[in-house]
């Protein structure tokens, strides 16, 4: 396969201003990476600040509701609240190493945001983040983190004022001031090399649940699901499978309201190959492939995009591609409350409602793993709203 492409998908289709950045954090990652000293760093950082290996718990209550094992790998219990800190912690050691003083970044629920400017902290670089001003408004309780840890927000009123016109300000920065800068790429999405790096760093997760079930199971798992946008998660938790052709993989997005053109986010039942930041994949797009606004409750799928890796092994079948809409979701985190006591992310919810809607596709014999993205309590206001409100 051709260097940063996934069959058709992927590739670097950016402004010539940009390559030189693109070849050096190339170079740099394949430098220091593989490195015993990279990994000593991260390894302990990762362990000693963020909380690895997150547990994988057997979720009794919720498996007997769904008629088959069920195993939650608990990434919300990583510092921050899930799994974004993996990613912002590799690169953020990468930065430090290329001698930048700087990171920029975006984010839209704020949950990268977050994870950049802790990683940012710990690693003595100053972090600017660029967040839509729609953004700012709906996720007030992490703006004032971000804040609060030091960060300095730059409000995106270009567009929509969205994460996609968040990410395109954020390039353009970038273009302009790459030689002290680091961009901190959230997730597998943009042009080559990010959505192998961003995928290299979340492999952690997979890596931790392929000793864990062998330890409580003696075998692999049957089957292992993620709620995604840009495919991060879901990635980290499925690439260290992906040669086991009997284990399935579901990746599911977030459908919105209804699967109706102009209320949802599910770029894989409503959209088409095309260039979005810098790579080919799958994107919703209208009948002139302007890209098009994607729309869910959950902020952090809220991306019109689906990263390389992700549009590839969906095209190919490997991965199958679901997703959920508003209602079940909002019912699932109920669900989840009331029988396991955890309150998941809207994000990690929409996996969970999916699990509960198809049932009968998993057999009583079989263990699954449910890669739990991340927590409910940013999302608690939007909770309450439809539960005591509407
Ligand atoms: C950001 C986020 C996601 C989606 O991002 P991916 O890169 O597609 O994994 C999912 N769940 C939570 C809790 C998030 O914060």
């Amino acid at each position: 396969m051709k260097k940063g492409r996934f069959g058709k998908y992927g590739g670097q289709f950016v402004n010539e201003m940009l390559m030189p950045a693109l070849i050096e954090l190339e170079e740099a990652f394949n430098k220091f990476y593989p490195t015993q000293a990279f990994q000593d760093e991260l390894e302990r950082l990762l362990r000693d600040y963020g909380g690895r290996p997150t547990p994988l718990y057997y979720a009794a209550n919720f498996s007997k509701l769904i008629g088959c094992r069920v195993y939650l790998k608990r990434e919300d219990l990583l510092c921050g609240g899930s799994h974004k800190l993996n990613n912002a912690l590799g690169q953020t050691i990468l930065a430090k190493k290329m001698g930048k003083t700087r990171i920029i970044t975006e984010t839209a629920a704020g949950q990268h945001g977050l994870a950049t400017v802790m990683a940012g902290n710990i690693c003595g670089l100053d972090t600017e983040i660029f967040i839509g001003v729609k953004d700012i408004k709906r996720q007030v309780s992490n703006v004032n983190r971000m804040k609060l840890l030091g960060a300095k927000i730059t409000p995106v009123k270009s567009g929509e004022g969205i994460l996609k016109d968040a990410v395109s300000d954020t390039l353009r920065e970038w273009t302009a001031c790459s030689q002290t800068t680091y961009y901190l790429m959230g997730s597998t999405v943009g042009p080559h090399p990010f959505p192998e790096i961003v995928a290299s760093f979340q492999s952690i997760i997979g890596k931790e649940i392929k000793e864990q079930i062998l330890k409580k199971r003696e075998k692999k798992p049957d089957a292992i699901l993620a709620c995604g946008s840009g495919g991060s998660n879901a990635l980290g938790a499925f690439r260290p499978f992906i040669s086991d052709e009997e284990i399935r993989f579901y990746f599911v997005e977030g459908g919105g309201e209804s699967l109706g053109a102009n209320n949802s986010a599910a770029a894989f039942q409503l959209g088409k190959p095309g260039i979005l930041h810098g790579a080919l994949m799958q994107v919703l797009q209208d009948e002139y492939g302007q890209i098009k606004p994607s729309k869910t409750r959950a902020a952090g799928l809220n991306y019109p995009g689906r990263g390389p890796e992700i549009s590839y092994l969906c095209e190919t079948g490997r991965v199958k591609a679901c997703y959920a809409l508003d209602e079940d979701v909002f019912k699932a985190v109920r669900i989840m409350c009331r029988t396991e006591g955890l309150i998941p992310a809207l994000e990690t919810a929409h996996v969970i409602a999916y699990v509960l809607n198809h049932k009968s596709e998993f057999d009583k014999d079989e263990n699954i793993v449910i890669n739990y993205s991340g927590r409910g309590d940013k999302d608690l206001k939007a909770i309450m709203r439809y539960y005591y409100e509407s």
